[in-house]
C-alpha cells in the first residue's frame, strides 16, 4: 500500500504533478474497494467522506488522470457508466468478468485462460498482444 503511494507520487512528480491531499483520498477510496468496480458516483461518495470539501469534476479529473498513468483501471461492463479499479498487475493481462444479467454483480476471474488463443492471434496476425479486455454476461450462481 505504501509502495503504492510512493510510486504514484514518483509518476506524477515525472509529468510534473502532485500528490494532492484529493488525488491521495481518491487513490485511497480506489485501493480499498478492490474487486467492487465503483462508478464515478460511488467513488465521489466514498471520497467525500475524507475530503468533503472535494467536487465532482476534482474526483473526475483525478480518475482520467491515475487512469492515464495506468494506476487505476477503466471498465466499461455497458450499465452506462464508467467504472474503475486497481491496476493490480501492471505487468500483467487484465482479469475476465462476469457479469450477471439479472442482477448486476461483477465477478472476476483471474486467470487469464487465453494464451493459447493470444499465441494464435499473435502469429497469425503479426500483432504484440498487451492487454485485453473480456466480459462475460450471464447469470450468477444466486440468480440461477
Ligand atoms: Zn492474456
Ligand atoms: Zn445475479
Ligand atoms: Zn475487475
Amino acid at each position: 500500500m505504501e509502495n503504492v503511494v510512493e510510486l504514484m507520487k514518483e509518476k506524477l512528480k515525472e509529468k510534473g504533478y502532485k500528490l494532492t491531499p484529493q488525488r491521495r483520498a481518491t487513490l485511497d477510496v480506489i485501493i480499498d474497494s478492490q474487486g467492487k468496480h465503483l462508478n464515478t458516483e460511488e467513488i465521489y461518495d466514498l471520497v467525500k467522506e475524507k475530503c468533503p470539501e472535494i467536487g465532482l469534476a476534482t474526483v473526475y479529473r483525478t480518475l482520467q488522470l491515475l487512469d492515464e498513468m495506468e494506476v487505476i483501471l477503466k471498465i466499461n461492463l455497458d450499465d452506462g457508466c464508467s467504472r474503475y479499479e486497481f491496476n493490480t498487475h501492471e505487468d500483467d493481462h487484465q482479469h475476465h468478468h462476469l457479469i450477471c444479467q439479472n442482477c448486476g454483480s461483477i465477478t472476476e476471474v483471474e486467470i487469464d485462460l487465453l494464451e493459447q488463443l493470444e499465441e494464435e492471434i499473435e502469429k497469425n496476425h503479426d500483432f504484440h498482444i498487451k492487454d485485453h479486455k473480456v466480459k462475460f454476461f450471464g447469470i450468477c450462481s444466486k440468480c440461477k
